[in-house]
């Protein structure tokens, strides 16, 4: 068996399609676009990229798009600051401070400080809990896990009653996915596990998943006999394992792989994501999604 390949660039370019659609509706309608603001401190290459790429596709949607970009010795007081004034401005939908903030700032004091109506990344402890509810209480879940849960949706997947093992237990993955998939609702309604370092027998949980979400950034670590035939494999891990010379640009890029031996398990699973091309691009379209969501809300549409 050759398993389907959920591609994220796919799912990605009919998610931005309906969004843009959406956009351009509203403004119609309500004469307002999504306003979202990312805040950045210095200059790390990793960072500066992650933040274009955001900005680039919110410019796309017809977003109103600002870019704080600040130095990076800019006060923990000042970035407090700056966090309430678009806290306060009607004009934003949405707050992104992307991470690593420099060692002098308290990171969890600034994300603490996002008006949670306005914390489209789900970070917030009030969104935690809002997704820990679950139903209507939801309003911003996690960009990765949402992306994951869209991916396994939109694949035609069954999710009612399937036993989803999740490997890995992190606040931004491993536990929002968790308590995605076990909401009572569509997309959802299915029996979870989360295993993780200390979990006795991993191989044996692997096994009887019918979805299977490996998200522990160790290449390789699910073996292809872990996985049960016809089972759906959402790999989320992005590992550098090495470097090699781009064809298109002749510069140096990195050789990625996932967490699971993608060759050898799309033999057994019947879907499975590819790294790269798989999760990756669904992070930054579901902080569009949510963007969006954020101003529907406040134009009581959601
Ligand atoms: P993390 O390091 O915070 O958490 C990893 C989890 O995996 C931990 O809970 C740990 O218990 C578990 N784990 C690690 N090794 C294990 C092992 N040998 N056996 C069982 N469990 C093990 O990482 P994270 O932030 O959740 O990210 C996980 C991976 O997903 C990373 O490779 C990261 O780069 C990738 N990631 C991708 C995206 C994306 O594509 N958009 C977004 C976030 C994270």
């Amino acid at each position: 068996m050759t398993a389907t390949i959920i591609k994220g660039t796919e799912v990605r370019d009919k998610i931005l399609e309906e969004i843009e659609a959406e956009v351009a509706e509203i403004k119609e309608k309500h004469g307002v676009v999504p306003g979202l603001v990312t805040i950045l401190l210095g200059e790390d290459p990793a960072s500066i990229s992650y933040v274009t790429a955001k900005i680039k596709t919110a410019h796309k949607l017809g977003f109103n798009e600002i870019q704080e970009s600040q130095s990076p010795d800019l006060s923990e007081e000042a970035l407090l600051d700056l966090v309430e004034k678009y806290n306060k401005d009607d004009s934003i939908n949405g707050i992104l401070v992307q991470l690593p903030l420099p060692n002098h700032i308290d990171d969890k004091k600034v994300l603490n400080a996002i008006d949670p109506d306005k914390d489209v990344d789900g970070f917030h402890p009030v969104n935690v809990g809002r997704l820990m509810i679950g139903g209507d209480a939801i309003k911003f879940p996690p960009c990765t896990p949402a992306g994951i849960q869209e991916m396994i949706v939109r694949s035609g997947v069954e999710t009612s009653g399937a036993e989803v093992v999740v490997v890995g237990r992190s606040n931004i993955v491993g536990k929002p996915i968790a308590n995605l998939m076990l909401q009572k609702g569509p997309g959802a309604n299915s029996t979870v596990t989360i295993v993780h370092t200390r979990t006795k027998d991993l191989a044996a949980h692997c096994k009887r998943a019918d979805i299977l979400i490996v998200a522990a950034g160790v290449p390789g670590l699910v073996k292809p006999e872990w996985i049960k035939p016809g089972a759906c494999v959402i790999d989320v891990g992005v590992n550098r394992i090495g470097e090699k010379i781009s064809e298109k640009t002749g510069k140096k890029i990195a050789i990625l792989s996932g967490d699971v031996d993608f060759d050898a398990a799309k033999e057994i699973a019947g879907y499975i994501t590819p790294v790269p091309g798989g999760v990756g691009p669904m992070t930054i379209t579901m902080l569009m999604k949510n963007t969006l969501k954020s101003l529907k809300f406040k134009l009581g549409i959601a």
